[in-house]
C-alpha cells in the first residue's frame, strides 16, 4: 500500500501525521498514516476522510473492537492468538498477541507511536480484553528504521511477565521477556492440530523451537523427537513437555542440516516428520539459495519416512511462493524416488488474515503430505 510522496509534501509533514491521499489528478483515495523515514511513506487506514484528534481516536477504538470480535468468532480452544495484525486489521504498525492474561504488543510506525495514539491503544485493549499486564516486544530493527526510540523493557500495564497459555488443549509456558517473535509461533496454531490429526508412530519435529508441533504430535504418536539449534528453545520445550505429562520426549541440540544428513545416511526411519525452518529467503535475491536449502531438507526427510509416512513441510519465506515451494517438493520427491501426495495445503491461522492488496501479509505455506515408495 505504499504511495510515493513528492519531496515538497514530505518536507512540510511531521512524522506520523494523518494525511488525505489523492491520485495525481487530485481524486481522493483515502486517509493514511505518514512515515518520514520508511520506504513505505503512506499506509492506508481508511477509504474515507478521517480527521486528526477525536475522530482518529474513535476509529482506532473501533478497529481494535472489530479485531477482538473477529478473533472471538474464529479462534477456538486457545487462549493464545494474534489479536491485531497490522494492515490486516487496518491498524498499520500495530501488532498485539494474546498469551492468556498477558498481551504482548509491537508498535512499529511513527503514527501508532504518537503518545496519544499509544494511550488510546492501551486503554481500548484494557477495556476489550482486561489483561493482567501488557508488555511491549517491538522489533528493535524496525523501530530503528522508523527512527523511534527503543521500546520500554518493563510492562506498560501491570507487572506479570510469566504465565501458561493453551493452544488446542496443549499447554505452554510463556515468558514475556524472552524467546523469538513475541514468544510463540501463533501463526502455526491451526497447523499444529492439522499435522497431529494425521500423525502416527515415531515422529521427528525438525526446527522444533519450544515444541509447538512436537507437543501436539506427542498426544498421538508413540515417540517424538524435537531438533533445534537453540539451547534455550529446547530447554523451554522440555519444560513444556513436562507440563503436558510427556517427560519422555527427546530433544536434540543440533544443526538440522547435519543431523538429517547423518540420520538419513544411518538409515533412520520415522512415520511422521515435520519441517518448519526459519525464513531462508529474506529477499528476492536469495530465492535460489533458499530453494536449494528447502530441497536438501525435504529430500532427506522424504528418504527417512517409512512407507505411508506423513510429511508436514513449511516455509515462512514470503519470497518463496506456494508454486515455488510445491515445485521444490516435486523435485525433491523425484530425487528421493518417492511419491508425494499433498493431502492439505495450508497457510497462516485465521487470526493472521492476509490482504489481497498487501501480498506480504500472506507468507506461510504448510503442506501436509502422504509419502509412498
Ligand atoms: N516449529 C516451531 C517454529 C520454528 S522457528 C514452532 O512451531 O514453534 C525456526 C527454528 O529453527 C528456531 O527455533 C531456530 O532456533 C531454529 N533453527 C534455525 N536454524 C537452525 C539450524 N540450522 N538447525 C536447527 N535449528 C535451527
Amino acid at each position: 500500500m505504499g504511495v510515493p510522496l513528492r519531496r515538497a509534501v514530505e518536507d512540510s509533514l511531521p512524522p506520523g501525521s494523518l494525511v488525505a491521499v489523492t491520485d495525481q489528478r487530485g481524486k481522493f483515495l483515502g486517509s493514511a498514516f505518514y512515515s518520514s523515514t520508511s520506504q513505505i511513506a503512506l499506509r492506508m487506514i481508511s477509504a474515507a476522510h478521517v480527521s486528526a484528534g477525536e475522530a482518529l481516536h474513535a476509529l482506532v477504538r473501533e478497529r481494535i473492537h472489530n479485531a477482538v470480535s473477529y478473533r472471538r468468532r474464529v479462534v477456538h480452544n486457545s487462549d493464545a492468538y494474534r489479536v491485531i495484525f497490522s494492515e490486516a486489521d487496518m491498524l498499520p504498525g500495530l501488532i498485539v498477541d494474546r498469551y492468556a492474561e498477558i498481551l504482548s504488543l509491537q508498535i512499529l510506525t511513527q503514527a501508532i507511536d504518537r503518545p496519544e495514539i499509544r494511550q488510546v491503544v492501551l486503554d481500548t485493549l484494557q477495556q476489550e480484553l482486561s489483561p493482567v499486564s501488557i508488555v511491549e516486544r517491538s522489533e528493535p530493527r524496525i523501530r530503528e528504521l522508523e527512527q523511534l526510540s527503543p521500546a520500554a523493557t518493563l510492562p506498560l500495564v501491570g507487572e506479570k511477565t510469566e504465565t501458561i497459555f493453551t493452544m488446542n488443549g496443549v499447554r505452554f509456558h510463556y515468558i514475556a521477556t524472552g524467546g523469538q517473535k513475541t514468544g510463540a509461533f501463533l501463526d502455526q496454531r491451526e497447523n499444529y492440530a492439522a499435522a497431529a490429526s494425521v500423525a502416527t508412530g515415531e515422529a521427528l519435529d525438525v526446527f522444533c523451537y519450544q515444541g509447538g508441533f512436537a507437543l501436539h504430535l506427542a498426544e498421538v504418536c508413540s515417540r517424538v523427537t524435537g531438533v533445534d539449534s537453540s539451547r534455550p528453545a529446547l530447554e523451554a520445550a522440555e519444560r513444556n513437555a513436562i507440563l503436558n505429562g510427556h517427560p519422555d520426549m527427546e530433544w536434540i541440540d543440533a544443526n538440522a542440516f547435519d543431523l538429517l544428513r547423518d540420520y538419513a545416511a544411518a538409515g533412520r526411519l520415522y512415520d511422521t516428520i515435520v519441517l518448519d525452518p526459519p525464513a531462508f529467503a529474506r529477499s528476492k535475491r536469495t530465492l535460489e539459495t533458499a530453494l536449494a536449502g528447502y530441497k536438501e531438507l525435504n529430500l532427506r526427510a522424504l528418504r527417512m519416512l517409512r512407507p505411508e509416512g506423513m510429511l508436514t513441510t513449511c516455509s515462512c519465506s514470503y519470497h518463496v511462493s506456494e508454486a515455488d515451494f510445491i515445485a521444490m517438493l516435486a523435485s525433491a520427491a523425484a530425487d528421493a524416488h518417492r511419491t508425494v501426495r499433498i493431502v492439505e495445503k495450508r497457510g497462516q491461522s485465521k487470526d493472521h488474515p492476509s490482504l489481497p492488496s498487501v501480498p506480504e501479509s500472506s507468507y506461510l505455506k504448510c503442506l501436509i503430505c502422504s509419502v509412498t515408495y
